[in-house]
């Protein structure tokens, strides 16, 4: 089973920062993610979010540029101008840490950068140290980026082609949660990249995809033909029995008859899918009584060992 390093080895370091990408690297994951958003000079950054203020100083470097929502948004600022942000570890509309146990909110010099740099940082450090990992990039937000102007896919695999990326046989997975998005991918571009399709929730309104209708075996099998994996939410996989032992939903071998790999998301010790009670336990189920290809974790070492 791959391990993929879900915002670098953010369990340690703030997610996204080159340092949580090393630490990953060397705690031995076999991807490392970048989670891809558009400036408006047309840049590609790695952060998470469409938005800056949960996880940089933003509002006090640019206190009067938030939108109504009193959100500060990615795109409505240059590249010069966020690589004067600070990155932190991530927090709530109230300022308190998501995790508090995790990296302390110091004001460390942690600094955004972009796709290219990050795909250049991986393949030095894969030269340095020999060991050779993959990169796992996702398109945030397509029809987001499309509404304010940008075609953040067609940007995103300019960068990739750039970087060297362009055979199914590279060491990459391209992901997205907009279904659309992906059939775009497959149909209108020349691009020969593994690609995952994610599987959200309808209540997080990540995209317009009917993550209800894409659970099913026919709107799995519809996606098949595009993709080579789906990446479904753990809690999609496993549900308890009558007596409270985790069982498959089903989902996981519907993903597999379909001729696809499951890559599930987020395996966290201090966040445990509801249906564990250990971390170890909940691995062992997705790989042994699922047998998924490949997960996600803020843990990497975790699951090294
Ligand atoms: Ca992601």
């Amino acid at each position: 089973m791959k391990v993929i390093a879900h915002r670098g080895a953010s369990a340690y370091l703030p997610e996204h920062t080159l340092p949580a990408k090393a630490l990953a690297h060397a705690m031995g994951a076999d991807y490392l993610e970048q989670d891809v958003v558009a400036t408006r000079d047309e840049e590609l950054i790695v952060l998470h979010d469409i938005h800056l203020d949960r996880v940089t100083n933003v509002a006090d470097h640019f206190p009067k540029r938030a939108r109504d929502d009193g959100r500060y948004y990615v795109i409505d600022f240059d590249l010069a101008e966020l690589r004067q942000l600070r990155v932190h570890e991530r927090v709530n509309a109230d300022g308190a840490p998501v995790y508090p146990g995790r990296y302390p909110l110091s004001g460390e010099p942690f600094t955004l950068h972009t796709l290219a740099e990050e795909l250049s940082f991986v393949r030095g450090l894969n030269k340095s140290t020999g060991r050779n990992a993959g990169v796992y990039p996702e398109i945030k937000r397509p029809a987001f980026h499309r509404s304010e102007g940008i075609d953040i896919t067609t940007l995103f695999l300019n960068v990739l082609r750039a970087q060297g990326y362009t055979k199914a046989s590279d060491p990459i997975f391209v992901q997205c949660f907009d279904a659309a998005e992906i059939r775009r991918i497959h149909n209108d571009f020349d691009c020969e990249l593994k690609l995952v399709q994610l599987i959200g929730d309808n209540a997080w309104q990540e995209s317009d995809t009917d993550y209800d209708e894409l659970r099913s075996a026919a709107g799995i099998a519809s996606m098949a033909e595009y993709v080579d994996g789906f990446g479904p939410w753990i809690n999609q996989l496993v549900e308890l029995d009558g007596d409270g032992k985790p069982v498959s939903t089903g989902l996981a071998e519907r993903i597999h008859a379909a001729g696809c790999e499951a890559h599930p998301y987020t395996l966290r010790r201090d966040d445990l899918p509801p249906a564990f009670s250990r971390f170890d336990q909940a691995l062992r189920f997705l790989r042994d009584e699922l047998q998924v290809e490949a997960v996600f974790t803020d843990f990497p070492d975790l699951i090294r060992a």
